[in-house]
């Protein structure tokens, strides 16, 4: 086994801190991976505070990791020591179902997640990003353009990825009005996506104090969602709304917001127990639709970051310290992030 030194909590309400794991052997077909940075996702959170439930402790999250190869197996073809490389949410899925034939490994009834998942090379759970080492296998690894910033590219591996999917499969571009709710990690990545890809796009905050940063990041518009009046004179202004609220809200309100034959796209995942209810007639009158998407496959995650490197898009980052990841959850929580934390993990090694 190879030792790798992690950041994890040991239960709901622990604080992080310093772990000694292991990671399986380096196989014919893995990576192993130096990581130099890794990305604080709202999932981190929700994850290792057990609140979608399933949790496993202890849990070392991070899934946007990006670092260096440090050592290939025999039968690696794509990638070579010193390769600026990333991992996202998965690790592993079965690899000849209808879903991974299409690219699609995120739907794989097999699907390994990044963390918290079963792990056969060890025994145990998957471990994730806050740490300083980790073997994959060599289909699930990302090249990092070279023109792009490491540590700015980190969030690209899930914000990128789970903001562009649904922009593209939804057809957005020029003439397209999006508008992005919540401009968190997942929202200004949207923001700065949909604006490359030509649409008109609008920010709907609850903060006042994003609203001109907003502009910065892309978004022509900003509405700020201070009270329900402020929304409702925005009736069917939007042919695509990307809902990154990681709470319970009013859909009704949103799905009026959106254009006949236009849709909501649900990407934000509350606390489990918590429910929408829907009235028939949001989505009925104007024939509109009311959709979710998870993340994106990984030769999806290739084309994103290629298209990340081609529009020199990265995300705006405040980096920290390994010790300092609970104050970074508590800020997240509170919406007080630039737009995404993403851990030094060079900080692990001293
Ligand atoms: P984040 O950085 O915390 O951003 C969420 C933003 O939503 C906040 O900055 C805030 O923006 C707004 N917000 C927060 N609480 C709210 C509330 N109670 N009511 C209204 N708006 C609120 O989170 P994230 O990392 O972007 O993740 C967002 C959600 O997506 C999480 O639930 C996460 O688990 C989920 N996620 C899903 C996928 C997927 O594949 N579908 C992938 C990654 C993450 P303002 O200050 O602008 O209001
Ligand atoms: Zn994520």
């Amino acid at each position: 086994m190879i030792k790798a030194t992690a950041y994890g909590v040991n239960g709901t309400k622990d604080k992080f801190s310093k772990m000694e794991i292991e990671r399986r052997e380096v196989g014919e077909k893995d990576v192993k991976i130096k990581i130099d940075y890794c990305g604080i996702c709202h999932s981190d959170i929700h994850t290792a505070r057990n609140e979608w439930g399933g949790a496993s402790y202890p849990v070392i999250p991070g899934h946007e990791i990006v670092g260096i190869v440090e050592e290939t197996g025999s039968k690696v073809k794509k990638y070579k020591k010193g390769d600026r490389v990333g991992v996202g949410c998965m690790v592993d899925s079965d690899g000849n179902c209808t879903h991974c034939m299409a690219g699609n490994e995120h739907y794989c009834d097999e699907g390994i997640y990044t963390y918290n998942s079963p792990d056969s090379g060890t025994g145990k759970r998957t471990y994730g990003g806050y740490s300083t080492n980790v073997v994959v296998k060599e289909n699930f690894v990302l090249k990092i353009p070279e023109n792009l910033d490491m540590a700015g590219s980190a969030p690209l591996l899930c914000a990128g990825i789970t903001t562009y999917s649904p922009l593209m499969k939804w057809n957005v571009g020029k003439g397209t009005s999006v508008a992005v709710a919540g401009l968190g990690g997942l929202g200004h990545m949207g923001v700065k996506i949909a604006a490359a890809m030509g649409a008109d796009v609008t920010v709907i905050t609850r903060s006042s104090s994003k609203a001109d940063e907003a502009k910065r990041l892309g978004a022509k518009h900003v509405v700020v969602s201070d009270s329900r009046e402020s929304l409702k004179k925005h009736a069917e202004e939007y042919d695509f709304i990307l809902d990154t609220i990681p709470a319970v809200h009013d859909l009704n309100l949103y799905l009026s917001m959106v254009k006949p034959e236009g849709a909501l796209v649900l990407v934000g995942l509350p606390e489990v127990g918590h429910t929408y209810t829907i009235n028939a007639g949001s989505l009925i009158g104007g024939r509109k639709t009311l959709a979710g998407s998870n993340i994106g496959g990984i030769k999806e995650t290739q084309e994103m970051l290629d298209f990340c490197g081609k529009h020199g898009i990265t995300a705006d980052i405040e980096m920290i310290n390994a010790d300092q990841i609970d104050k970074a959850y508590e800020r997240t929580v509170n919406a007080d992030v630039r737009y995404r934390f993403v851990i030094d993990i060079n900080s692990m090694r001293k």
